[in-house]
């Protein structure tokens, strides 16, 4: 009796390991965001230029030695 008992319970954590392995993989590695919230795109988000303060996407900036430009205009010549 008790023999079936201990492999009921190990039957009971091999399933439950299982499906959170299953689910795991289902999952993506972004899955834990909210379907509510958009996902952000890193190239629409906002930067600061060093030069001029100006708050511009970061696919328009221009990496300096001390941070990022807004571009042409904030450039060192
Ligand atoms: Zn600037």
């Amino acid at each position: 009796m008790v023999r079936w008992l201990l492999l009921l319970a190990i039957a009971l954590v091999i399933a439950l390991l299982a499906r959170k392995v299953l689910v795991a993989l289902r999952t993506p590695a972004t899955g834990e965001r909210d379907a509510a919230t958009p996902p952000d795109n890193p190239q629409a988000k906002l930067v600061r230029c060093v030069e001029c303060g100006a708050f511009v996407p970061k696919a328009d900036t221009v990496p300096v030695a001390n941070g990022l430009r807004c571009g042409a205009g904030c450039l060192p010549r």
